[in-house]
């Protein structure tokens, strides 16, 4: 269901707002949720990122504090009246552009305050006075702390990416800021899931919220192709790069699931000539800025990242992701792969198994409700000449699965999970909600992502002489 923004009635100064980014219809979560906000309810939402779901809570929030504006400098005239927590920096920048965006014409003033920079700017600001505050939860408590911010007028507080933030552990903050807001608000809480933590968290802070649902969280794009390749883990590395090359791809995200095997792999990447940077927390919020700023100007080829980059983060047309560990939650696994494929365009989401991966890949299969089929890799330097192997293996009766190595060890897990970035304990998920039919998505006409220039060497690369010791190279 799509339908027009003419019909919400929305001020002009929103609404010229909105043509300007181009929107030509709603989305089916903007169409769902933005009435609702507009009359003021609580809204329980359960949408995937990538749906629009910011403008469907920006847009009618902003039309609600229209009668706020004014052009008063005195701090007083703006207190913050909308407050908007997200669990990362990366998503808190992503929401707080698009809500200057959407407020671009209104008198109303935003700002975002996450962790990892210089207090003092983000203070100047705030003592200024915001109507709209986007925020983590560590670094609004120090500014609350601080007495930089006031939330005692505030009239709408928006829970983005509440699983997210609960896995996190931010709970304790959550339940701190909200102590300090008006209990006379209303409060707008979106999750990719209504487990019961979250169940339990609405129960607390909403009232007789309106539920909005639009998409499952096990439900992966239709343009996404899919394929997993049985690899063993000393063969992952030249994989990855003959994948690269042989399918022309000319951007990918490539996921792993700890910080170090991160940097490792983006360390021997670029050493042998890819345009690589790395993403993952152990990066300073600058450098993480500027990773992805690099690889959105196409700078960068392959963004070697952890999971801290697989929610949200609205990076278009990205060609292919690859999930060089497989995720411990099959969920991570829908996310990352969200990455590409969005808007209608075409993506390749393609993952390495190998040996200790089995139960995780099974855990997938289950969410998603499919059987994966096991690919196998031909290495072109293995390859004898003439012969035709289409690679394909299936799961069957005769399992490869059965040949590979045992479960990875509880212990070698819990480590690698607390290496991760924001990692989550696994979930089981005994939901309902995954038990519902999946129902499509409403995706606007796009393109296939045309593959662009190879991969170049970068200049600043010397030729590899050296190799990391966690990976084989192809020489
Ligand atoms: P979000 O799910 O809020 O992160 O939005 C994902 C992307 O969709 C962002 O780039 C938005 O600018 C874009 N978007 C939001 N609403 C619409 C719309 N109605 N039509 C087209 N694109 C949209």
């Amino acid at each position: 269901m799509t339908s027009s923004f003419s019909n919400l009635q929305l001020a002009p100064s929103l609404a010229r707002a909105v043509a300007e980014m181009g929107y030509e219809s709603m989305t089916p979560i903007q169409a769902q949720a933005i009435p609702v906000v507009l009359t003021g309810q609580d809204v329980m939402g359960a949408a995937q990122t990538g749906t629009g779901k910011t403008a469907a809570f920006s847009l009618p929030l902003l039309q609600r504090l229209l009668k706020h504006e004014n052009t008063s400098t005195s701090p007083a005239r703006h207190p913050v009246r909308a407050l908007v927590l997200l669990p990362t920096r990366e998503l808190a920048d992503q929401v707080a552009q698009q809500v200057k965006a959407y407020a671009k014409y209104c008198n109303l003033r935003s700002a975002v305050v996450f962790g990892g920079m210089d207090m003092k700017p983000q203070t100047l600001e705030l003592k200024k006075g915001v109507e709209v505050l986007v925020a983590t939860p560590g670094r609004l408590l120090d500014h609350i702390e601080a007495k930089n911010v006031v939330l005692n007028q505030v009239e709408y507080v928006v829970l983005d990416e509440a699983d997210r933030m609960l896995d996190i552990g931010f709970l304790p903050d959550l339940q701190r800021i909200l102590s300090h807001l008006p209990k006379q608000r209303t409060t707008l809480l979106f999750s990719a899931t209504f487990s019961p933590e979250i169940k339990r968290l609405a129960g607390s802070y909403l009232q007789n919220p309106v539920t909005i649902e639009v998409a499952r969280p096990n439900e992966t794009a239709s343009t996404v192709t899919q394929h997993f390749y049985s690899v063993g883990v000393d063969d992952k590395y030249r994989a990855l790069k003959q994948l690269v090359k042989s399918n022309g791809i000319t951007q990918a995200f490539v996921f792993c699931n700890s910080k170090l095997g991160c940097a490792r792999l983006a360390r021997s990447l670029e050493r042998d000539g890819l345009r690589t940077t790395a993403l993952h927390g152990d990066k300073s919020q600058d450098e993480r800025l500027k990773a992805l700023e690099a690889f959105k100007r196409g700078e960068v080829d392959l963004l070697v990242c952890t999971d801290v980059a697989a929610r949200g983060l609205d990076i278009k047309d990205v060609p292919a992701v690859f999930n060089f560990d497989i995720p411990f939650n099959a969920e991570d696994y829908v996310h990352r792969i969200g990455r590409t494929g969005r808007a209608g365009a075409l993506g390749q989401a393609i993952s390495f198994v190998s040996g200790s991966d089995q139960r995780l890949v099974a855990d997938i299969e289950k969410l998603l409700k499919t059987k994966i089929d096991l690919e196998a890799v031909e290495f072109e330097e293995d390859r004898p000449r003439g012969r035709i192997n289409t690679g394909r293996r299936a799961w069957g009766e005769d399992d490869p699965r059965d040949v590979l190595d045992k479960p990875r060890a509880p212990e070698g897990q819990a480590r690698a999970r607390r290496e991760s970035n924001h990692a989550s304990a696994p979930r089981v998920s005994h939901d309902p909600f995954f038990d519902k039919p999946y129902e499509a998505p409403v995706r606007a006409e796009g393109e296939a992502v045309a593959p662009k220039e190879p991969l170049r060497k970068s200049p600043n690369i010397k030729p590899k002489r050296k190799v990391a010791a966690l990976f084989k190279t192809v020489e």
